[in-house]
């Protein structure tokens, strides 16, 4: 089989999603790569090392998407995209199929089957490796920290010099799920007094074990919903969060937050007031931007200053280490070819008993299959 490999059209996406030591990777499956010429240039891999992984090079996205049979993606095909697939041929990559019904009615009808990364059912030990979602929040938990170092005017570690002593840079870290703990390592790793919070009260010794310290709300509420993820708190609960994050947030140097809850907008968990607490120059990097962001203040993919705090609210952070992101992206659509391609064949088979499969079979041959049932504990 073909596996086509499109440049990305979002304007400002500049991830790939695969990558040439992959590419190697893929032909040992028994596959033939095709890559449209220049679509890994943003992300600094260049048609001539496709190439020599064993990839063909091919001039436009038309021809591209018209011969393969399994379109390799990053972000959900464009309309004008779904109109070039050929009929049957498997689309596989970031699709959200709970935001985008449109999108599926017209690959449905192109018989297409579609595999939803994002539909992965992540608790699955065995589906770890083919995690997006956690490579992509960890990518940018990471890069959220370099974006704030950046704006931030002064050093995140602590130093005695001749010129006189730095104290160590205070950061808050609001949410500590997969993005929340990358940021704390980071800010640590860099020397920062690093302190976070999250409604799960099970992360607390992985914030410690990063370096951390956490900080609990005073009041007995355990905010884990289904499945690892967070569920909308108490009203009292609430009040408490915002007492506990008002003296955080003043105290801080720097705010990342990252707070989310599932088919929920982003909890707002710090208000105007807070920001104007900060001292000037402090640094909040809001990675909620897109739900509607954690602090009051965000402009969604904006970095803007108010009240001299410098409010970042960037969508685009996993892009904007667009190498590291696209190699992780790459290897984890690697190992679930592998799970399709057992027999080393070149051929992917979809196998609908197999649980994780299932799970981010969102279409199969034009039948849409989405949502999978629940998973049935063992
Ligand atoms: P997410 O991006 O949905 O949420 C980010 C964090 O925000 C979560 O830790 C959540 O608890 C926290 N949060 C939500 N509301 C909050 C509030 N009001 N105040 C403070 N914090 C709040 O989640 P995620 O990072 O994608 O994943 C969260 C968890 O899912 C993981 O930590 C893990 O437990 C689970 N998970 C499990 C696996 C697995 O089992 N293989 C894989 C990935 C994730």
């Amino acid at each position: 089989m073909l596996i086509g490999v499109p440049a990305e059209t979002l304007a400002g996406e500049k991830r790939v999603a695969t990558v040439p030591e992959v590419v190697e990777k893929l032909v040992k499956l028994g596959f033939s790569v095709a890559v449209q010429s220049g679509a890994g240039e943003a992300a600094s891999f260049s048609d001539e090392t496709y190439r020599g992984a064993g990839a063909q090079v091919l001039p436009d996205a038309a021809a591209l998407w018209a011969q393969s049979d399994i379109v390799l993606k990053v972000r959900p095909p464009t309309e004008a995209e779904v109109a070039q697939l050929r009929e049957g041929a498997t689309v596989i990559g970031f699709i959200w199929p709970a935001q985008n019904p449109g999108l599926m009615e017209q690959l449905a009808a192109r018989k297409a089957t579609v595999l939803a990364i994002d539909c992965l059912p992540r608790t699955l030990s065995r589906a770890q490796k083919m995690d997006a979602l956690t490579s992509t929040a960890g990518v940018s938990g990471y890069r959220a920290v370099i974006e704030a170092a950046n704006a931030f005017g002064r050093f995140f570690n602590g130093q005695i010099t001749a010129a006189g002593k730095v104290p160590p840079a205070r950061v808050f870290i609001a949410g500590a799920g997969v993005a929340g703990l990358a940021a704390i390592g980071t800010a640590a790793n860099l020397g920062a007094v690093v302190r976070a919070n999250d409604t799960r009260a099970e992360v607390a010794d992985q914030v410690k074990s990063l370096g951390g310290e956490f900080v609990k709300v005073d009041y007995e509420e355990e905010g884990s919903g289904g499945g690892g993820y967070a569920r909308v708190m108490s009203e009292g609960f609430q009040a408490a969060q915002r007492q506990m994050y008002a003296s955080e947030v003043k105290n801080a140097d720097i705010v990342i937050t990252t707070a989310l809850i599932p088919g929920k907008p982003a909890p707002k968990l710090i208000s105007a007031e807070m920001v104007q607490s900060m001292k000037p120059g402090s640094v909040i990097v809001d990675m909620a931007g897109e739900q509607g962001g954690n602090c009051e203040l965000t402009v969604p993919g904006e970095a803007v200053v108010r009240h001299g705090v410098t409010i970042i609210g960037y969508t685009d952070l996993a892009s904007r280490l667009a190498r590291q992101s696209s190699t992780l992206y790459a290897t984890n659509l690697l190992r679930l070819m592998e799970e399709l391609c057992k027999a080393k064949d070149g051929v992917a088979v979809v196998n609908m008993e197999d649980d994780a499969i299932r799970g981010l079979t969102v279409i199969k041959e034009g039948e849409i299959t989405w949502p999978a049932p629940p998973l049935k504990l063992a």
